[in-house]
């Protein structure tokens, strides 16, 4: 015996051992990453861990997987308790140790609890196993996935089942050692599911039955050791790392973007040379490589599941383009891995001269994203892919000035007539031509305020499709009596397209111009009918010196509606009409505005048809990200196709939308698709002024 508990005693020094050795590397990789702050309270943080880690919010968007997902997760928790008894049995020869410390009934419900959820262990990795192997799910079989990262998931898998399925029969062998007073095999525990295994032991003797239960005891136990350590080099390293990951996440909206120190000091020395430093920024421009990444981006990568549902829901994926969220946090991990190797090799100075952009992730891929958050919705850990691909493409734009040709004479036209078209900015208040629209510097001028500032943006100002939206919104807050009023030729595009294409220079350069327009007005609300612009403005200027109330225009006439200021005709000619409405990305996903648009929807009495993915799960219109500007990449499809086809087979007469990008895409996509003179993709306010008969 004494034997017997030495050897456990060195297989378990040596399993705690190179568990920490195996942490240990993997704290001095994620400090590879660069020390960032968490802005946001701790308690929100909290709230955040227990929610989407222990309490797997997220996950239960798919009833099915998740409550397989629950067991397995529970199962992991249960071998940590049960092998505290194991521990101590193995060091001190003893039995069952806990029988004799806890009270029966309490001793009896934990073994009895840990039986039922080892088997529910058991029939959930079978379930995923017959998902991978028989289902063939498509998103365990993208090209990111083959080789390891399948044989990983397989053999995770099979080791549980393998560890599982010993407890099981270690504990059906001890219930008939029990049934026959065998040595120290006293009566202790409830077994409702071995015991069910235990009558084929009946012709069985008792040294078969010891041998047996000592057998499936040291290879569980060994088991759980090796297990414990593959955990550190597996993608199941997730069931540790998710809980400081969802606590370190992300709690600003999902469609804001950062806005680096290292261009707001630079842009503000430029707008105002008093207030420069004189000290030249000298470091990175955006992410290169993974030292360029925040310590939490390189821990994303190690909280990665590499489930697939964020790949399974990017529109560039499902249209075929080489993008894969899935992929971008695959190989952050194994260049982390691969920098780390090199330093234990060769020493923290070594360089292999290789970098995460282009020796992982190609520019192909990074042009192929619109930006559109689905990956950072659908992440069961909180991962933000997003975060990393805008990165990326920041270095590209700001150290090599590459870009795809399109974005380049986009961003010059901002750069020269502050939109991304080659409009003349003194034409950006055509718009208003005949409908009496008072400009902020007019109001200023007679000493009067106003309520709220309708910020047009550059599709509402130059846009010939779009303008009939402008006009239409400013009518109804004319007849609904708001006081308002425009920026006019004061207005300048906000940064969104140059910021989301990589070009942060230009992108804070329109920002803090408009932001000195504002503030010199003293504007503290603002509507828009445009997501991109009321994102920028309400999410990225706060951190550059202009905070406002912000609304976006389906909000405000949602509002409006609601609160009886704006009537809608009773005899309408929408009542009844079926209309489906795409939910735009950056309102949507990116600040949780799904309501606002579909309640005035339902104020036209009409037959509100939603498509299979809405809401959350909308898929983009293919716009985003400045891609409106420039060819979409190589695919099988074109996004907006795919969209429209979405939108179509709901049978709907409209497709409302609330988006200028969103409107030019779904027309274009109808219009690929031949139902142009059957289907009309119209905005919220065109819709309210068809209703309400106004002239356009
Ligand atoms: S933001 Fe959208 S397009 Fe970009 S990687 Fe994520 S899901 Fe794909
Ligand atoms: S990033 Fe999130 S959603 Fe995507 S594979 Fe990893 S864990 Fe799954």
């Amino acid at each position: 015996m004494i034997i017997e508990q030495i050897l456990f005693g060195m297989a378990f020094a040596g399993g705690i051992y190179y568990f920490v050795k195996g942490i240990q590397r993997v704290i001095r990789n994620i400090q590879l990453g660069k020390k960032t702050t968490y802005p946001g309270p701790a308690s929100a943080r909290w709230k955040n861990m227990l929610l989407v880690a222990f309490g797997q919010k997220k996950m239960f968007k798919r009833p099915v997987p998740a409550l397989l997902h629950l067991a397995v997760y529970l199962g992991f928790i249960i071998i940590n308790l049960e092998m505290l008894e194991i521990i101590i049995d193995g060091l001190f020869g003893t039995h069952r140790v806990f029988a004799s410390v806890l009270p029966t009934a309490l001793y009896n419900l934990l073994i009895g609890s840990f039986e039922v959820l080892a088997f529910l262990v058991i029939v959930a990795c079978v379930a995923f196993l017959i998902r991978r192997y028989v289902i063939k799910l498509s998103r365990f079989n993208k090209p990111e996935m083959a080789g390891w990262p399948t044989k990983d998931a397989t053999l995770i898998l099979i080791f549980e089942i393998a560890l599982m399925s010993f407890f099981l029969t270690m504990n059906a062998a001890d219930v008939e050692l029990q049934r026959r007073g065998v040595g120290h095999y006293m009566q202790a525990g409830a077994f409702p599911v071995s015991s069910l295994i235990a009558p084929l032991w009946s012709g069985v003797s008792d040294v078969v039955l010891i041998i047996t239960e000592r057998a499936c005891w040291w290879l569980h136990i060994i088991g759980v050791l090796i297990f414990m350590n593959y955990l550190i080099i597996s993608k199941h390293f997730h069931v540790i790392i998710a809980f400081p990951n969802t606590y370190y996440a992300k709690l600003s909206p999902q469609a804001m973007l950062s806005s680096p120190d290292y261009v707001t000091n630079e842009v503000k020395a430029i707008l105002d040379p008093s207030s420069a430093s004189g000290e030249q920024y000298s470091g990175r421009f955006g992410v290169k490589d993974i030292t360029d990444l925040t310590r939490k981006q390189l821990m994303d990568a190690y909280s990665c599941t590499e489930c697939g549902r964020c790949t399974d829901a990017c529109p560039a994926n499902q249209t075929g383009k080489k993008l894969s969220p899935r992929k971008i946090m695959m190989d952050v991990r194994d260049r982390m891995e691969e920098v780390g190797r090199n330093i234990d090799q060769h020493g923290p100075s070594f360089t292999d001269n290789k970098t995460l952009l282009h020796q992982y992730i190609t520019e192909e891929e990074l042009w192929a994203c619109t930006t559109c958050q689905a990956c950072v919705e659908e992440c069961p850990v909180n991962i933000d892919p997003l975060a990393i691909i805008v990165d990326l493409r920041r270095n590209l734009v700001l150290e090599d000035s590459k870009m795809p040709g399109e974005l380049v004479g986009m961003n010059t036209n901002i750069e020269n007539n502050g939109a991304p078209w080659q409009f003349s900015p003194a034409d950006r208040f055509n718009w208003a031509n005949g409908l009496n629209i008072p400009t902020m510097a007019e109001k200023a001028a007679s000493g009067e305020t106003v309520d709220v500032l309708f910020w047009v943006g550059c599709s509402g100002a130059f846009d010939d499709r779009y303008k009939s939206v402008t006009r239409s919104f400013a009518q109804i807050l004319q007849q609904a009596n708001i006081s308002f009023a425009v920026l006019g030729l004061e207005e300048t595009c906000t940064g969104d397209p140059a910021k989301r294409s990589g070009n942060e220079f230009l992108a804070q350069m329109q920002a803090m111009t408009n932001i000195q327009t504002l503030n010199q007005y003293g504007i503290q609300r603002i509507v828009t009918a445009c997501p991109h612009c009321f994102n920028t403005i309400k999410n990225e200027y706060p951190a550059l010196g202009g905070t406002y109330e912000v609304m976006h225009h389906s909000t405000f006439l949602a509002k409006l509606i609601e609160e009886g200021k704006l009537k809608i005709n009773e005899n309408n000619p929408l009542q009844g009409q079926a209309i489906t409405y795409h939910d735009s990305c950056y309102i949507g996903r990116g600040n949780g505005v799904y309501e606002a648009p579909r309640t005035v929807i339902e104020a036209f009495k009409a037959d509100l048809r939603e498509m299979k993915k809405c809401r959350t799960k909308g898929m983009c219109c293919g716009a985003g990200g400045a891609q409106v500007f420039k060819e979409e990449e190589p695919g099988t499809s074109r996004v907006n196709i795919t969209r429209t086809e979405q939108a179509l087979n709901t049978g709907a007469g409209v497709i409302a939308a609330a988006c200028p990008f969103c409107i030019i895409m779904m027309e274009d996509g109808v219009k690929q698709k031949n139902k142009d003179s059957d289907v009309k993709v119209k905005d919220l306010a065109e819709l309210i002024a068809e209703a309400n008969g106004l002239k356009v």
